[in-house]
């Protein structure tokens, strides 16, 4: 019997611990979570990717068992709003792109390919994509009993606590252990791999396997086994962020709303009963008081009386996810600020990869190395694509905004990108030969340059022929949309 110990019981551990119970013989491998009620957990982290439908189909607990038990709604994408100053409309939609969107996300890449030689065609993505109708007209992404549209990627918003609570659960009825206590100490063998976790209370729990799951405190990967942290404070200078509840909840939005404030951008994510808020935003260009006065203004009076929590974030990742006998997982192997909500998605991929790993048996140097540079590359990846939001936005109304654009370096595949894209290039390409396609796909970065309206030409006349298959687009659009449950009625059937 060999000993899997994961220490954490935030949204990572429970993750962990079911998804390794699910794949892991019962009989070949004993699986205890480590978790101290006394430091708790972030309490954040309620917006994801369609990633997590994934982990829930994985384990076979359908969305009319999950979703009500975490107060959880659906997610058709992301509005970004107020990132721009130069556009008619100062908001843009993020859609997760589905198989549905082909001919339409076709029109919108011709449309911004003929904007490039100075040919006036609507490029807001919004205009586009199906998501966005049903986001705008509080549809959900379900289509309804009895008809017949092709099923749409979408994601969720849960209370991550209720999450944790409900994942918990399941794990433990499913032959994990749970220990709540807190770690000491850890003891090493010889060799440095972790061999116990040592309590306060001198209990031990020893482990032939470990996954640190501890949160930023990274209690295994970076405190005792000493693996370095690459930085992303460089180019992602946010650092804090305040999280703070509000109830006006009608109607229930099916969208997440990124808003650029002055500092920073803030967060709105509605849930069945309240809607939860956060602010992101750079302790060098405000401090927590004049952040939190902001975002309470900005939220109005719905979330008077309301205590705000103060986050202090460390944005960057593990130099190794997976090192001897340990991998990292959660805020404990990194954290890229949550401005595309995609840390559960690394979770789930570190997860799955590390479970491929481990089922083919005996892990050897070149497998490790293999996980590690892959994971290390899509932390990076998508960095790439969050710092692009503050390269290309054409806010400079405070010095936050203009030291992003100005001061902030950018890696050389995403210079290759904005260069590309400047030279009116189709981008796609680009993409391609840098593999950057494999962690955002082309029209999503389409949706990123053309929604914060990067053209330099000048254009000549509008294009009759453009805003006709516009015309035609939409229409499609508002037809496929007849087919989805509006968000209040999927919300009673989950
Ligand atoms: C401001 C902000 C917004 C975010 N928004 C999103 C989002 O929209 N979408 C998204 O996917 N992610 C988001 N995240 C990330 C998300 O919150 C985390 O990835 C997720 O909650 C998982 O956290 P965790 O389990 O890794 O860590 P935590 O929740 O911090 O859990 C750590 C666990 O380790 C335990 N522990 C630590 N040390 C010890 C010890 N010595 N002994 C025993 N137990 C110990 C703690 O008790 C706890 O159970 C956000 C993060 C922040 C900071």
């Amino acid at each position: 019997m060999q000993r899997v110990v994961i220490l954490g019981g935030g949204t990572s551990g429970w993750m962990a611990a079911n998804l390794l119970r699910r794949h892991l013989d019962a009989h070949r491998f004993d699986i205890t979570l480590v978790e101290s009620p006394d430091i708790g957990t972030i309490g954040v982290g309620e917006g994801s990717t369609p990633h997590l439908k994934v982990f829930f189909d994985e384990l076979n607990i359908p969305e009319s068992q999950w979703m009500a038990a975490c107060n959880a709604t659906y997610k058709n994408g992301i509005s970004f709003v107020n990132w721009t100053s130069h556009l008619e409309s100062n908001r843009y939609f993020h859609p997760f792109p589905s198989f549905t969107d082909r001919q339409t996300a076709a029109a919108f890449l011709t449309h911004c390919h003929l904007k490039f030689k100075g040919i006036d065609a609507p490029t807001n993505p919004d205009q586009y994509f199906l998501s966005s109708y049903l986001s705008q007209h509080h549809l959900s992404p379900k289509v309804a009993p009895g008809k017949t549209g092709a099923p749409l990627n979408y994601a969720y918003h849960f209370d991550s606590t209720l999450l944790g609570k409900y994942l918990q659960n399941i794990a433990c009825k499913e032959g994990v252990t749970h220990i709540s206590n807190k770690v000491q100490d850890v003891a090493q063998h010889p060799d440095g791999r972790i061999a116990s976790l040592l309590f306060e209370d001198g209990g031990v729990v020893n482990g032939d396997w470990f996954v640190d799951a501890s949160g930023f405190r990274s209690q295994l990967m970076q405190q005792t086994l000493q693996v370095g942290f690459e930085s992303f404070s460089d180019n992602l200078i946010n650092d804090s962020a305040i999280a703070l509840a509000s109830h006006d909840i009608s109607p229930i939005s099916s969208e997440t709303t990124a808003t650029a404030l002055n500092n920073g951008w803030a967060w709105r994510i509605p849930l069945t009963n309240r809607v939860g808020n956060g602010y992101v935003f750079s302790r060098a260009h405000c401090d927590f008081t004049q952040a939190e006065a902001e975002l309470r203004a900005h939220i109005g009076d719905d979330a008077s009386g309301e205590d705000a929590r103060h986050i202090h974030m460390k944005v960057g990742q593990v130099q190794e996810h997976w090192h001897k006998n340990t991998i990292a997982l959660g805020l404990s192997q990194g954290f890229i600020e949550p401005l595309e909500a995609t840390a559960l998605h690394l979770v789930l991929e570190t997860l799955i990869s590390f479970i491929a790993n481990f089922k083919q048996g005996e892990c050897v140097d070149a497998d490790r190395k293999a996980f590690n540079q892959h994971m290390s590359r899509r932390y990076q990846g998508i960095r790439d694509y969050i710092v692009c939001h503050y390269k290309i936005n054409t806010r400079s109304d405070t010095p936050y905004w203009q030291e992003v654009k100005r001061s902030v370096p950018i890696s050389d595949n995403l210079r290759a990108v904005i260069d590309a894209w400047d030279a009116g290039q189709d981008i796609t390409p680009t993409l391609q030969a840098q593999e950057m396609d494999k962690y955002y796909p082309a029209v999503s970065w389409y949706c990123l340059l053309a929604g914060y309206g990067r053209f330099n030409k000048q254009t000549r006349a509008p294009s009759a022929q453009a805003k006709h298959t516009l015309k035609q687009v939409q229409a499609y659009i508002a037809q496929s949309s007849a087919q989805f449950m509006s968000h209040a009625t999927a919300l009673t059937h989950a």
